[in-house]
């Protein structure tokens, strides 16, 4: 179920010398601190870049003017600092914004920006495609499936800050106030990568976003929630979508390998859950098959004891998906009893519907190698 899947090259000292530029986005500080030192700079200068990248959005050297000039020139010599490249971008009636991104190999991935009134989600995907398999989830139907690197994943943010104009890093009110590791993906399979990209958002120095702002979802890789919680202290969803084995064996499959006894088990150590944070279950109504008073109430009984919210989740269509959404007084009704349960149960809102961009809807055409376009300029919209 695990398998392995390819991740973007590493990025090597030796790169320098093959004449190819280092992209610095993506790099810990540590790397970029060895990065310097290859070219005989002090570990200061990775503190200049690191503002003028990750606080100013910089991606031009000859704008980081706190660094002398022909110092500015020899760091273009050996090294970049890249965004993916937007491919398209859509604008939904009522607000959401997606855009797909091209990487270095052609591949591809989807991000969208949810925005609130003062505030909004930035939903970032961890992998092309993804393992899982869940029957209601578009992106499982993908098959191409690859890891992405560090820097496509703070990338994904870099270009909608880009975007935005949320440069350099406002210190109250953002627009891309909140990350949602909830794309296209399972985090928790391309853990290294994703917890680099985390650490690099969560630096105080550059974007500054507190681990109270990042939520990581998952299907439930179980042995890697533990490490999550200990090292990156983010907010943890889970999704969840059954009470049931038989049921969450077929809808979310890697439930045969980590079944739900031992996820909630892993939920009751997360760290979160010895304060005030509390840990979201996302559960996705599907019409006749997980939408029963029965199953409200045994949800309800199985969260006891863990600090928890409940995030119904209305089904988002896609082309060819085998169910429905429950009705909407179903959907009322499920959330009554999870609230009397002594659970909020928000019903979240579909946002992005139109464009494909609700949850569970992205896809990325990465599938057929769509060599007669590789070279050719898509428009970004
Ligand atoms: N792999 C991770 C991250 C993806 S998050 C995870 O499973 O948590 C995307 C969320 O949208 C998950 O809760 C997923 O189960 C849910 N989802 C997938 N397809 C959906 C659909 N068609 N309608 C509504 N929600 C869906």
């Amino acid at each position: 179920m695990t398998t392995a899947v390819a991740t973007a090259p590493e990025i090597r000292l030796e790169d320098a010398d093959a004449g190819l530029l280092i992209d610095l986005v993506g790099l810990s500080r540590e790397e970029l601190v060895q990065q310097m030192a290859a070219i005989g700079e002090p570990a200061f200068r990775a503190k200049q870049l690191w503002h003028w990248i990750y606080h100013r959005g910089v991606t031009d050297f000859d704008a980081m003017t706190t660094i002398a000039k022909p110092l500015r020139a020899r760091l273009a010599e050996r090294f970049a600092v890249r965004r993916p490249q937007v491919s398209n971008v859509q604008l939904s009636e009522d607000g959401t914004r997606k855009w797909l991104l091209r990487f270095g190999d052609g591949n591809e991935a989807e991000s969208v920006h949810i925005p609130e009134e003062d505030r909004g989600a930035l939903c970032i995907s961890s992998q092309v495609g993804c393992t899982l398999t869940c029957k209601f989830c578009h992106t499982g139907t993908q098959k191409l499936v690859r890891n992405l690197a560090a820097g496509e994943i703070v990338g994904q943010l870099m270009i909608a800050r880009d975007t935005i104009g949320e440069w350099p890093s406002p210190a109250d009110a953002r627009m891309i106030s909140n990350v949602v590791m909830m794309g296209m993906g399972e985090p928790l399979l391309n853990y290294d990568n994703v917890a680099k990209a985390i650490r690099i958002m969560m630096d105080g120095e550059g974007i500054a976003l507190s681990k109270r702002r990042i939520t990581l979802s998952t299907a439930g890789v179980v042995p890697m929630i533990e490490r999550c919680g200990a090292e990156l202290g983010v907010n943890l969803a889970i999704s969840l979508h059954a009470v049931r084995d038989d049921i969450r064996d077929e809808i979310v499959p890697i439930n045969r390998k980590y079944p739900i006894a031992e996820l909630l088990q892993a939920c009751r150590t997360y760290p979160t859950s010895n304060n005030a944070r509390r840990i979201t279950f996302e559960y996705v109504m599907l019409k006749g098959v997980n939408d029963s008073d029965a199953d409200a109430h045994a949800l309800v009984a199985m969260l006891r004891g863990i600090p928890a919210k409940v995030n119904l989740i209305p089904f988002n269509p896609w082309p060819g998906a085998p169910f429905e959404c429950s009705s909407n007084n179903r959907i009322r009704a499920f959330a009554q009893i999870v609230n009397d349960g002594g659970y909020s149960s928000p019903v979240r809102t579909p946002r992005g519907r139109d464009i494909l961009a609700a949850c569970g809807q992205l896809k990325s055409a990465s599938e057929k190698v769509r060599a007669s376009q590789r070279g050719a300029a898509v428009p970004a919209a």
